[in-house]
């Protein structure tokens, strides 16, 4: 396995790899690795003959306030996880490669990224499209994974990636939980073991919209106050949104049917969590 930091190394190791003919999978990531990292990269590994993941805690698609600095970073035991998924390339490039001094250009995707979390976190999908065009234009892959756990990000580069014509697939994975049903994600180190069991309710009130779905409710709204009402028992929970859309526009539907996505933010303490599922039948 290859650790390329250059971009310019990163780039001929690409062009080469295409020269000879072999597809490349690629898994953007920012690092802290968990199971729900491996499923993608597990995915890409099966789908190409090579897989390059990339590591990088992008600050363009963080806020002022939110969590950069603090957001966690343990590049060697990340490096062991890509080792036994069978990785070839890791990315590992600098912030200040990335972004140098005189970086001026952002890549903004409509309304898809104003609504859900692009409502408390504005400015945020600009800098997930910045890193994705700059990394898909770097790495150049046939397929790029994404997970279902964020889905709205699943959205706008699929979005992204047919307005501006990246010859990429984009593949989205489902969303990998642990065994009480808390979604995996990096952020989970940040809770206490309190929060942490706590945070189930997230999972849990999804599970209850999937009961209501099956036992005939169809009004987004009284799903969505059953919701409210579950997580309202938790006392460190706080709702940032709930809401029931369309999976291709991200607008909010007035009647649930199958293929709606029921997407909720959740602060639990000083954590936001995102959770979401895809209504399989109604
Ligand atoms: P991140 O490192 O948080 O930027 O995530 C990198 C990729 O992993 C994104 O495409 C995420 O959607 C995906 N991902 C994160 N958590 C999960 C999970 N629990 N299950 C599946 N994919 C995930």
């Amino acid at each position: 396995m290859k650790v390329i930091s250059s971009i310019n190394g990163m780039m001929k190791f690409s062009k080469s790899a295409k020269r000879q003919g072999r597809s490349i999978g690629f898994v953007p990531t920012m690092g802290a690795l968990h199971k729900g990292h491996f499923s993608l990269i597990r995915k890409a590994r099966i789908e190409n003959d090579l897989v390059i993941v990339s590591i990088f805690v992008n600050p363009a698609q963080f806020g002022p306030k939110e969590d950069f600095s603090k957001y966690p970073r343990v590049f060697k035991l990340d490096l062991g996880v890509c080792k036994q998924a069978g990785v070839d390339v890791v990315f590992y490039p600098r912030v200040k490669e990335m972004y140098p001094s005189s970086y001026q250009t952002f890549v903004t995707v409509g309304e898809l990224s104003d609504t859900l979390c692009g409502k408390s976190r504005p400015g945020h999908f600009t800098g997930v499209a910045t890193v994705v065009t700059k990394l898909f234009n770097i790495v150049g892959p046939d397929t790029a994974y994404f997970g279902q756990k964020d889905a709205q990000q699943s959205v706008i580069i699929r979005r992204l990636s047919r307005d501006l014509n990246f010859p990429v697939r984009i593949r989205v994975v489902p969303t990998v939980r642990e065994i009480d049903g808390l979604a995996m994600s990096s952020r989970n180190s940040y809770l206490n073991q309190r929060q942490r069991d706590e945070a189930t309710v997230l999972n849990h009130s999804l599970e209850l919209a999937k009961d209501l779905i099956r036992a005939g409710e169809k009004n987004p709204k009284e799903i969505i106050r059953c919701m409210k009402r579950l997580i309202g028992n938790i006392k460190s929970a706080k709702i940032d949104y709930i809401d029931i859309v369309g999976l291709e526009d991200l607008e909010t539907v007035k009647k649930v049917s199958k293929g709606c996505l029921i997407a909720l933010a959740v602060w639990i303490g000083k954590t936001r969590l995102i959770d979401n599922i895809i209504i399989d039948g109604a």
